[in-house]
């Protein structure tokens, strides 16, 4: 039974059987709250006539099937999610007439009522296979086709799709209905519906090809928070700078963004109807790295216009390079063409850190997957692909020179427009512009997993010069393959500063090849030792960077010195990866971070460090003297917030660590303090979400309950009040709160982005006693929870809702125990893997910290 999977192979026997003329989608927006209409007229031929095949359809009520003029019986012909075709003709008509089902996981057609004001918002989600859920499809991106929408509508409503919005016509009974116009040939995962009460504002991009029209939507109640200015800025940016560089015209005509409810991801790209998740849209302060994120989502999913909606993957195996290459073109973007001209650094000291931890843990696979099915995609869809993708690609880059790099992009783009590619052929084409070989190095990156580590290994003369350097390879026992780098070195020595003060400026950078587990780097021999060898600076490599112990202590000392903010953020990162492997003890990084972060530029730095400092607390470090290191980051971030540049970012991070982190009496009484206004930091404006940040700090703490929680609420009757009143609720240190969560949780009609809250908020440091009986009901949960909730809002149960807090050598033993013995679906043996290396990093983690306490 194929359930609702998928495999290479059928879809493969299908694209060679067929080509898709043209799909006709009606759709009944006015028939009810659970259901809509859904017929769907499919034009195809087939290269040999009196074939069969199938067509994709889930979770519909088929009223009427009819091929060709013949009736198919849906009692028969549809069944497992599919619909039996035979006998096929060498040119085809197929009429599905369907009730289609609302979602409320974010996948398919979700339907939101806005608890503001009751209005109806719908969106469609697709990717990977979930067009299906909507009308009927042949569904894999090979298998591109032109694309009729006619929606039936409540005549109020906006409505939009791929091609432009059409003048409603009236349909009678306060109905409307919009008749859009074919598209060009796409695939079905980049089509889309968006319907309901949303507000819209207009605006035209002129650029080197012509005019786009462009268009921001939003929820009513959002409305004030919709800085449309600021995007439309954005957008044109990146037009201009994606035109530039592409040399293609932008292929969709025009290009709405519309920022939805309860969306499970950043954004998607369909086609000229961009979807992007409306918290986007913010209602209280937030730093730079929000604004620096969000410009990269923007980017992102509009390189993929040409990247991947111009010319698509074949099969979902090149899923890795549509995501790597809209993640690497958009920071690249971002750093030339918009006011975040340090993106990289921020992309150094966030977005890169999670491919890192991805590749370290036991579910890490090779970059380019192989997704036989449907259920291989879900496996291996995370941030391998996004963010060491990305790294990887960043790597290619310096590996080919960048001119050579866009160069060949232009030719694929030319080559393939309209139509479907994969690796090879933009191998292919970068082979041709770079003069370069690059299948060896395409196997070596690509093809395998894990990240390497490099450190510095050198001797000295009396008077301090290197006799000799190399750089030393390593790589894990599992997975031992070692890589070709291009890597930068940076030698920094203190110099005199401003006013008495010291930096550390860089003498000399070079550049090499590293290869083997050793590589000699002559050009180093007879330089005086510097007080920061810096090892991968410019950050064009992947792999985890160690300091040697002058330049360790260099840091440790005073990080802030060092004005380059990429070069810090590899020492963060160097830093970090060292607490992590158990090489630095937590309580080294958390004074490293106390005492560096009041002076770090790079937004993405200031905000992510403290995260890590967290952890490093509650995690990482020896359990018997943790309350004692609790106490002091407590402190040590309630100077600095006091100490903090009024209204700045910095202020504002501090603000939200310290509610995270005050458990004392006094850090408790601070919160309540801060938020009744008895309290104030000049310029920290206490608004909504950080209202919601303190009380949640309050609950955990055990100093607010059920009763201001409700208060609050009724003060936020907004769906972000809502799920924040949800995450504060399961935040309170008692059974009874973890109960009524967990059980929420389970519940399937909890919508996606509320049970996403709790998730995070529910299994807390520092509350094991309360925390403890989940580790079984999370295991009983396991085998099911994919079946109930719906892959997307399982999978952030499993991966979240994991009680990590408890790390002990007894929790490593029951789990294991469990998935020697369990028949849990893959997908969900896979994050309980994960979450028990994470215990078995922490427990190794604390050993290192424990030896550090004693001595
Ligand atoms: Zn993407």
């Amino acid at each position: 039974m194929p359930g609702t999977n998928l495999t290479r192979d059928e879809a493969a026997t299908r694209a060679a059987l067929l080509d898709v003329t043209s799909y006709t989608v009606e759709l009944d927006l006015t028939t009810g709250e659970k259901t809509f209409g859904s017929t769907t007229t499919l034009e195809f031929s087939c290269r040999e006539p009196g074939a069969s095949t199938f067509a994709d359809l889930v979770d519909a009520t088929v009223h009427e099937i009819t091929l060709n003029g013949r009736s198919l019986d849906p009692a028969t012909a549809y069944a497992d999610s599919r619909i039996a075709l035979d006998g096929l003709e060498a040119d085809n008509v197929l009429v599905v007439r369907a009730d289609c089902t609302y979602s409320h996981t974010g996948e398919g057609l979700h339907r939101f009522v806005d608890p503001a004001d009751q209005r109806v918002y719908l969106y469609s989600q697709f990717e990977v296979p979930d067009a299906r859920r909507v009308f009927t499809t042949f569904e894999q991106p090979d298998l591109k086709s032109s694309f009729t929408f006619q929606v039936t509508a409540p005549e109020h409503w906006k409505v939009v799709s791929n091609s432009p919005t059409p003048q409603p016509e009236p349909a009678g009974n306060g109905a409307a209905v919009w008749r859009f116009e074919p598209t060009v040939r796409m695939s079905t995962y980049i089509t889309a519906i968006v319907a309901g009460e949303y507000h819209e504002v207009l605006d035209t991009y002129e650029g080197k090809f012509g005019t786009i029209p462009l268009g921001h939507y939003c929820r009513q109640s959002l409305v004030e928070h919709m800085d449309t200015e600021e995007l439309v800025r954005t957008t044109k940016q990146s037009f201009g700078f994606f035109e530039e560089k592409f040399d293609f015209p932008y292929p969709f005509g025009k290009y709405d963004q519309l920022y939805v409810p309860e969306y499970n991801m950043g954004a998607m790209e369909n086609a000229g109807c961009v979807t992007l998740r409306d918290e986007y849209l913010p209602r209280s302060r937030q730093p730079r790295s929000f604004y620096e994120f969000r410009t990269s989502v923007i980017t992102h999913e509009m390189a993929h216009m040409w990247f991947g909606n111009l010319v698509t993957m074949k099969w979902w195996d090149d899923l890795w390079l549509n995501e790597s290459f809209a993640e690497w073109a958009c920071y690249w973007c971002e750093a030339e063409a918009t006011d975040f001209t340090d993106a990289w650094t921020g992309f150094a000291n966030a977005r890169k850190q999670t491919g890192y931890r991805a590749d370290q843990l036991p579910s890490t696979h090779p970059i380019a997957a192989d997704n036989v099915d449907l259920h291989a995609v879900e496996v291996n869809f995370d941030m391998i692909t996004y963010a060491k993708g990305a790294s990887v690609l960043k790597q290619l880059v310096a590996w080919v020179g960048l001119e050579p790099f866009v160069a060949g992009l232009r030719q694929y783009f030319k080559d393939h427009a309209f139509g479907n590619a994969t690796f090879d052929d933009l191998l292919a084409a970068l082979e041709r512009s770079s003069g370069r070989e690059l299948q060896g190095w395409a196997r070596e990156w690509l093809q395998t997993a894990g990240v390497n580590t490099l450190r510095p290994s050198f001797e000295l003369d009396d008077e301090g010069r290197y006799t000799s350097f190399t750089v030393e390879q390593s790589a894990p026992a599992d997975y031992p393959t070692l890589r070709r780098h291009r890597l930068g070195i940076g030698l920094y020595d203190a110099e005199p500063g401003e006013a008495g003060t010291e930096r550390l400026v860089r003498r000399h950078y070079l550049e090499v090849d590293v290869e083997g587990a050793s590589t000699a780097v002559a050009e180093l021999v007879g330089k005086r030792q510097p007080a920061l060898l810096l090892l991968n600076d410019e950050d064009h490599a992947y792999a985890k960077i160690r300091l040697d112990e002058r330049s360790l202590d260099t840091a440790v000392t005073g990080l802030s010195r060092l004005d380059d903010s990429l070069a810090r953020a590899l020492v963060w990162g160097a830093t970090w990866d060292m607490t992590r492997d158990a090489e630095l003890p937590a309580r080294d990084f958390v004074r490293l971070v106390l005492a560096n972060i009041g002076t770090e530029t790079d937004s993405w730095g200031v905000t992510r460090i403290p995260v890590s400092a967290a952890m490093a607390v509650n995690l990482y470090s020896d359990p018997g003297s943790r309350a004692e290191l609790r106490a002091e980051w407590e402190a040590g971030l309630r100077e600095l917030l006091l100490a903090a540049e009024p209204a700045s970012d910095h202020q504002l991070t501090f603000a939200r660590a310290y509610a995270g982190a005050a458990r004392s009496e006094a850090g408790l009484a601070d919160l309540e303090a801060l938020l009744d206004g008895s309290l104030q930091v000049e310029g920290l404006v206490v608004d909504q979400d950080l209202r919601w940040t303190l009380i949640t700090g309050l609950a955990a703490g055990g100093r607010f309950g059920d009763a201001q929680i409700d208060a609050e609420l009724e003060r936020d009757r907004t769906i972000s009040g809502q799920e924040k009143a949800a995450a504060a609720r399961v935040a309170q240190p008692t059974a009874e709160a973890k109960a009524l969560g967990w059980e929420a949780i389970m519940d399937p009609a909890t919508p996606n982005e509320t049970s996403r809250e709790m998730v995070l908020s529910i299994f807390r440091a520092g509350q094991d006693e309360v925390v403890a009986p989940y580790l079984e009901k999370y295991l009983d949960a396991a085998g099911t929870l994919i079946d109930t909730l719906g892959f997307h809002k399982a999978s952030i149960v499993l991966e979240h809702g994991f009680p990590k807090a408890l790390a002990s050598p007894e929790l490593v033993d029951r789990v294991e125990q469990w998935l020697a013995a369990t028949d849990a679906p893959k997908a969900a043996q896979r994050y309980a893997r994960e979450g028990v290396a994470d215990v078995v990093r922490a427990l190794d983690a604390q050993a290192c910290d424990t030896r550090a306490a004693g001595a």
